[in-house]
């Protein structure tokens, strides 16, 4: 379906998640088609390995080596030649030659007949192609082994040069979010610094009379602003740039000037509150102005209403680009579960990402779960094992959507598809893990 803000079908009362994930992955495309839509968002920077971590590597990493280098031992014991194995359990014995140990090869050749004693990851010597691990001999002296021919094939515990990487081919393919394996791996084959997509510039802001900055006191029915801080968490996990504009007060002007500002330095601006029933109409008036910005009512819970589109760019101001606009609920739960299934792969996909779907897998409810058919709900669950080992899943109490407790002590969501209806206890669910996440 084609993305618009003003497209009937984005505009009933109940937009499917899958759908509005789909508008909102179109969007992102035609803006990163459009060649100076988020400026120099396809702009790459070079940064050491040890600050790539959850960036977006911009090109293929080739390997300039064979990785392993040379054949080596894959265990500790002894490096013959293969050639005197056989099928019946005859005994071989083996004189011992000498010592490799990894990182001091053995310089000599090893003849048939005879055997070098050996350390993982040690070069295999000239005449060599297997590996006897040590417990597997039968017999051991100073200066002999021995064990039966049928013990094993040729060729058994030898890693062989180019097994895990070939010169040339690409260890890390461009997209690749980056993990901790990925670091390692780069190091692994000599690379100190990686080419990785700019940082996104994410810009921040809470909207709501009632809100309050840390540090400042609370006076009557006025509360403090949870969202920024959860969505900086959020935003820190995906090594993004943030720009944190505050809390806006709910009027026009303000409003106005504080997307304004936050348009002109950011290239994604996240607000939370202000686009529930009471409050989006004059949000709407002046998205109107700004930018082309569709009010969702989402078949979810929690998170029903989300605005979504983008901002022109704003003449004579800087950047002139468009920038793309999330209005979250303002509950504190609810702006969690619509970042994590709306915002963070929108994230991903404009920086260039190759993978922008978090992982799903499934667990035994360990109690019935009441789901009204015709919404996706993420419940807050807690993920452990029953007694055969098996994945089992309970929710963390009250489930309103803004009560932040449920999520602090959960570490997953359960999510129960659009389409389903109550869940007996013992019924597998689909759950979504925090770690790494949220
Ligand atoms: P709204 O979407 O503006 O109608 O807000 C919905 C609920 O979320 C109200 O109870 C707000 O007080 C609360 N809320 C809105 N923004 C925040 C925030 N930044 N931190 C904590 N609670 C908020
Ligand atoms: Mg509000």
């Amino acid at each position: 379906m084609k993305y618009s803000p003003n497209n009937p079908i984005l505009l009933t009362s109940s937009l499917h998640v899958d759908e509005a994930r789909k508008a909102i992955a179109q969007l992102v495309n035609e803006l990163i088609a459009e060649s100076n839509a988020i400026g120099d968002a396809s702009d790459t920077e070079i940064v050491s390995l040890d600050q790539a971590i959850n960036r977006i590597l911009a090109e293929d990493l080739l390997s300039p080596i064979d990785v392993p280098a040379a054949d080596n031992s894959a265990m500790d014991g002894y490096a013959f030649n293969g050639q005197c194995l056989g099928t019946d359990d005859a005994t071989v014995s083996l004189k011992i030659m000498g010592t490799a140990f990894a990182g001091k090869p053995y310089e000599g050749k090893i003849n048939p007949g005879e055997c070098l004693k050996i350390m993982t990851g040690a070069v295999m010597p000239a005449g060599c192609d297997t590996v006897i691990p040590q417990e597997f001999t039968s017999a051991q002296t100073e200066t002999h082994i021995e064990f039966p021919q049928n013990q094993l094939k040729p060729g058994e515990n030898r890693r062989l040069r180019g097994e895990d990487l070939q010169q040339g081919k690409p260890a890390i393919s461009a997209g690749r979010l980056l993990r901790p394996s990925d670091l390692g791996l780069a190091a692994s084959l000599g690379i100190a610094s990686l080419k990785v997509k700019r940082k996104l510039k994410v810009a921040i802001l809470s909207s709501g009379d009632e809100l309050r900055s840390l540090g400042q006191t609370l006076d009557a029915g006025s509360i403090y602003d949870s969202n920024r801080h959860s969505l900086t968490g959020l935003l820190n996990r995906l090594n993004l740039e943030i720009i944190d504009c505050g809390i806006v007060r709910d009027d026009p002007a303000s409003l106005k000037n504080a997307f304004i500002d936050a348009a002109t330095k950011a290239d994604v601006l996240i607000s939370s509150g202000g686009v529930s029933v009471g409050e989006a109409d004059f949000t709407k008036q002046i998205m109107q102005e700004l930018g082309d910005v569709g009010f969702w009512k989402i078949a979810m819970r929690p998170g029903r209403p989300m605005a979504f589109g983008v901002f022109k760019p704003i003449a004579g101001k800087l950047p002139a680009r468009k920038t793309l606009f999330f209005g979250l609920p303002g509950n504190p739960v609810a702006v969690m579960v619509t970042f994590y299934q709306f915002v963070r792969s929108a994230l991903l996909q404009l920086n260039g990402a190759n993978q922008t779907e978090p992982p799903i897998t499934q667990a035994i409810s360990e109690a019935p779960i009441r789901k009204k058919a015709g919404r996706t709900e993420f419940q807050r669950a807690i993920l452990g094992r029953n007694a055969d080992g098996r994945p089992t899943v309970r929710l963390t109490g009250s489930q309103g959507a803004g009560i932040l407790r449920s999520m602090s002590e959960a570490n997953c969501f359960v999510i129960l598809a659009h389409d389903q209806g109550n869940i007996a206890a013992g019924d597998w669910v689909d759950i979504a893990l925090f770690d790494g996440l949220l």
